[in-house]
This record gives structure tokens, C-alpha cells and sequence, in this order.
């Protein structure tokens, strides 16, 4: 709930922004949307509990606004500020770079009301006539549109697991189903996903009777289509679902084929046709010399499982993570298959926020619930003194907050508080603290958070600048993007991870739902170099915290094994071995 209501106050900010008001009310929505959307405690509770108040930043008016929008599912105010503006310009507003500022000025000069006609006018080199635009601002806006249309109809890993997760709890409630598990590129746990599948078998003749549970679920917005044994239906979020309800002799192979990749099932079938098989989703069958093709009358030869058609095929069981024809089938018919990197494994969290900068809690509140997921350790690290936007930390507070965990170590022997820091880059590739400070810290991360318009080159020397600061440990988010919004700055990442191999410079693997970077394919090419990875939260809440399995996926899918990810290590090999 907390990020509905936090993407409600952003579009009441952007609206306002674009219409008349004052500044002021704008940032008070905006920093009430930011506060919310990291909040550790359900705004529904808050509320029920009239303790609304507990969170800094939150008036009157605001306030009100909440109460009303949990209560009655609508906000008032916000439909009416949607009135007074086209309806094409919130699309534009939208777009990765555009914003409410250049909205209005598209729309005041050139009566642009629609994403097609902002397009149009970029392509003819109509933006480059009204004041402050140029030729730079017509690609910026063709690069946004491009972007955007990449990840439509795309969601980001995080949401499909959480939406799958929410649909996988409703149908294991029924007795009546036996096996169920989802397929497609979500179980592959892809950075993005398109729509959901979701495959089970059930107990004789309830084919029909799960069909129906699962058209009739609350998350069901409309049904496309509802046979007796596949159903199709569109979310509230907009997300198709399908459900396929499979006899149990084909299960694994209906598993094998809807999990994909397509890449990998090609190699996999050209594999199966040497051995004298075919694979198809109900089974594996012997291809006869005569006679027609197999059909799903004909008899299997393997089917029930996935393990045993990867097995009569001569290979051991390959992991839906590594299923992208990257190499695994090889390594897998040689028993070269990495042993992946497991969640339990993890004993720290290399980069979490405090209240220091731009984060929600407190060190000590990090550190209850580092013990809580079960850690060993939680590096803290702030935003650096020039990145004013994040509350940069002053070099005589970072001092204090050396100290104070120190001193909190002390106290609380159960878990180990690292004293860190996400220093800027700047610009010219210095370090936004003095090697005196960083060389007091137990870890440093650096990082780009300006300038991200640099050349190739200059950005490229900038970040190898900083891995040979031998004070620096790790450089979080290496490329900078962020998933359907923007893309990865221009560096040569073969310079960069050559230097990285050269300076012992450790990458961090950012689990932010939206980040994740590096992302899976740079992983593996690190790793065959010889790179070590760290996996971050990012997290600017304890509730974020959790967030870090995601960069678990996908260093699974990167191919890491424990050795390479120095979030396994536990304190003491932490502490003198990087
Ligand atoms: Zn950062
Ligand atoms: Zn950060």
C-alpha cells in the first residue's frame, strides 16, 4: 500500500508542477511520496492507528488526502487536477527525461498534446526552435520514447515475483491441486518479465474446478479466455496470467518447454534430435524411422520430470536460471555447471543507508534487522559531503559516525556494524572525501551520481581513476542504469573490468528492484576474469533491506558461484581479506 499511496502524491506533485502552484507545495509532495515509499511500518496501519503523525513531513492536507484514498479508493483532488491538463501531456510527463518542466513548455509552444506528435516534432527538428532546447534535446526525447516502449508490457523482476507469489499462495490453498510451480522467464528470474505462467497438475477430474478458483481470484481484472484446462486472465496491474493444468506424466516436460529460454530449447531439441529423440511439451520421444511424427498419444520415453529428460539426454539438471543457450548445456554435458550461489549463503549486506544521508532509519534499527535476516555483518554507507540531493554526510559527522559504531559494536557483540561510505566520483575522478577519512572506513564504495552525460572516454577514465584509489573497495552501480528509465552511462566496460581484475576493485551487484547492475552477462564476464562481486541492498529502508535476494538472481543467473560474491565470507575474512 505504501507505494501505491507514494505514487499518488508523485503525480499530484508532477501535476501541480505543470499547472500553477507554488514550489513549495510541490516539494512538500514529493518529500511526503519519497518518505512513504521507503516507510518500514504499513501506511494502512498508521493510519487505523491515527499515528499518520509519526512520519516527518506528513500535514494536514496530506494527511487528509491519505485517510480519504484508503477509505473510499479514490482521491478527489487528484481527478480534478488530471482536468485541467490534456490528457496526452501526463503520457509525455512520463517519459524517461521529460518531466513536468519541459511538458509545458513543449505543450505551450508547440501545442504538442501527444507522445506521437512529440516524436514527430523531435524527428523533424522542431524542439531545436523554442529557447533552452537544442538538437540535444530532440535525441534525449526519441531515446525516452525508445526506452519506454522497451519495457511496455514489461514489469520489473520484483513486481512479477511479488504478484506470482500472491497467485501461487491462492492456488496451493486448494487440496485439490498437486504440483504447481511457475515457468516462463519469471522462473528463469530475468531481470524483466512480460507475463505470468503458471503450471500445476491436480487430483482426477478438478481440471475444471482450479480453473474456475483461478478466474474467480480477487487479482482478476478480466478473463480472456477460460477453457478446462488452460485459463488466461488480465490483472489489475494490467499483466496477463496464464494457468495451465497439466497430466502428470507430462508435467516436467509442459515445465522444460514453457520455462524456455526459446534459445535454449532450440539447442536442447537440436541435442535430442542427435540421440535419435524429439522434445516436445508433452515429452521426449523416440523418433522412428518410419511412420508419422510423435504426437501426444504416442508414448514418452521421459516427461514426468525435468531432471529426467535433461538426464536421458545425457545431461545433469541445469538450473531455470542459467537457461539462456549461454553456454550451459556444454558445461553441463562436461559436469562444468557452476554450483550457484544460494541465498543462505549470504551473510552481509555490503550497502544500506542510514539516517546519516538519505535513508530512513537509524544504524542501530540496520543493525536489528541485519540479525534479523539472519546476518553476520551490515556495511553502512552514506552518501558522500558533495551529493547535496541525498543529504550528502559532512566529513566531521562521518568522524561522529565512525565513532558511534564503534561504539555500538561494543555493546552489541550479535552483529558486526562495518563503517562504510558510497563516495561520489566526481566529475574528474577524485573522490569526494580525503584519503585520510576513507582510509579510517572498513569499506568504501564508490560511485557516479553526476555527469552522466560524459563521453565515453572521459566517463571510462573517471571510474578507473577511482578503482585505483587503493582506498576504494568497490564501485556500486557500474553502468548506472535504471530499467526502463535510463539508460547505462557510455563506458567501455571491457577498460573497466580490466581495471577492476588489475586494482582488485570488487563490483557490486545493486539489488535494487530497478537497478540491478551489474547485470547478469557483465557477472559472467567478471567472473571468468577473475572479478569478485558484492551483492548491495541499496536499501534507504530496513524494510528494503529485502530487496537483496534480487541481486542473488542475479548473480545465479550471471553464473557466480560462492567463491565469488564476498558477501559469503563471514567477519573476519571480510575484514582482512578485501
Ligand atoms: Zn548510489
Ligand atoms: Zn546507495
Amino acid at each position: 500500500m505504501n507505494k501505491e499511496i507514494s505514487e499518488l502524491l508523485y503525480q499530484i506533485a508532477e501535476l501541480l508542477s505543470f499547472s500553477k502552484e507554488n514550489l513549495f507545495r510541490v516539494r512538500a509532495y514529493e518529500n511526503a511520496a519519497r518518505v512513504i515509499e521507503s516507510y518500514p511500518r504499513d501506511i494502512e496501519e498508521l493510519v487505523k492507528n491515527n499515528e499518520l503523525k509519526e512520519i516527518p513531513g506528513i500535514g494536514k492536507s496530506i494527511e487528509e488526502k491519505i485517510t480519504e484514498y484508503l477509505s473510499t479508493g479514490r482521491l478527489k483532488y487528484l481527478d480534478e487536477l488530471k482536468k485541467e491538463i490534456p490528457e496526452g501531456l501526463l503520457d509525455i510527463m512520463n517519459i524517461p527525461g521529460m518531466g513536468p518542466r519541459k511538458t509545458k513548455i513543449v505543450y505551450e509552444n508547440l501545442k504538442i498534446t501527444s507522445i506521437k506528435e512529440l516524436e514527430t516534432a523531435a524527428r523533424n527538428g522542431k524542439l531545436r526552435n523554442i529557447s533552452g532546447f537544442g538538437e540535444k534535446t530532440e535525441e534525449n526525447v526519441l531515446s525516452g520514447i525508445q526506452l519506454q516502449q522497451k519495457l511496455r508490457g514489461r514489469m520489473l523482476l520484483f513486481e512479477a515475483l511479488n504478484l506470482a507469489d500472491t497467485i501461487m499462495k491462492e492456488i496451493k490453498k486448494n487440496k485439490e491441486v498437486k504440483q504447481v510451480s511457475p515457468a516462463g522467464s519469471l522462473r528463469r528470474l530475468k531481470e524483466t518479465v512480460r507475463d505470468i505462467d503458471i503450471l500445476c497438475t491436480v487430483k482426477k477430474n478438478k481440471e475444471k474446478y482450479i480453473i474456475d478458483r483461478f478466474t474467480n481470484l480477487p487479482i482478476v481484472d478480466k478473463v480472456l479466455a477460460a477453457g478446462t484446462t488452460k485459463a488466461s486472465v488480465i490483472s489489475k496491474e494490467g499483466v496477463q496470467i496464464d494457468l495451465r493444468v497439466l497430466e502428470e506424466l507430462c508435467y516436467g516436460a509442459a515445465l522444460q518447454y514453457f520455462t524456455g529460454s526459446k534459445e535454449h530449447n532450440i539447442a536442447l531439441r537440436e541435442l535430442a534430435n542427435r540421440k535419435g529423440f524429439t522434445i516436445n511439451e508433452y515429452g521426449v520421444f523416440k523418433i522412428s524411422k518410419s511412420g508419422p511424427p510423435p504426437s501426444p498419444s504416442g508414448k514418452s520415453v521421459a516427461g514426468r520430470t525435468e531432471e529426467e529428460i535433461y538426464a536421458l539426454l545425457g545431461l545433469r539438471f541445469i538450473p531455470p536460471m542459467l537457461r539462456e543457450n549461454r553456454g550451459e548445456i556444454e558445461s553441463s554435458m562436461d559436469g562444468r555447471l557452476p554450483q550457484l550461489i544460494n541465498l543462505t549463503e549470504v551473510r552481509g549486506d555490503t550497502h544500506v543507508h542510514s539516517k546519516y544521508s538519505d535513508g530512513v532509519n537509524t544504524i542501530e534499527e540496520i543493525a536489528d534487522k541485519a540479525e534479523k535476516l539472519g546476518y553476520e555483518w551490515v556495511i553502512i554507507c552514506d552518501h558522500s559531503q558533495s551529493l547535496k540531493i541525498a543529504d550528502g554526510v559532512s566529513l566531521k559527522d562521518m568522524y561522529r559516525k565512525i565513532d558511534y559504531i564503534n561504539r555500538l559494536n561494543q555493546k552489541n557483540p550479535g552483529i558486526k556494524i562495518l563503517a562504510g561510505t558510497e563516495v561520489d566520483i566526481l566529475s574528474d575522478g577524485k573522490l569526494d572525501y580525503p584519503d585520510e577519512l576513507l582510509k579510517e572506513l572498513d569499506f568504501v564504495n564508490a560511485a557516479v551520481h553526476t555527469g552522466f552525460k560524459q563521453e565515453e572516454e572521459q566517463i571510462t577514465t573517471r571510474i578507473i581513476r577511482a578503482m585505483e584509489n587503493k582506498y576504494v573497495h568497490c564501485i556500486s552501480h557500474l553502468t548506472g542504469r535504471l530499467i526502463g528509465k535510463r539508460e547505462p552511462y557510455k563506458i567501455n566496460i571491457e577498460k573497466v573490468l580490466q581495471s577492476a581484475r588489475d586494482t582488485g576493485t570488487v563490483l557490486e551487484i545493486n539489488a535494487f528492484p530497478e537497478r540491478l547492475d551489474l547485470s547478469d552477462v557483465y557477472c559472467k564476464r567478471a567472473k571468468e576474469m577473475g572479478i569478485k562481486m558484492c551483492i548491495g541492498s541499496d536499501a534507504h529502508s530496513i524494510g528494503q533491506m529485502e530487496y537483496l535476494p534480487l541481486g542473488v538472481y542475479v548473480a545465479q543467473r550471471g553464473w557466480l558461484e560462492k567463491n565469488d560474491v564476498i558477501n559469503t565470507m563471514n567477519y573476519k575474512e571480510l575484514k582482512t581479506e578485501v
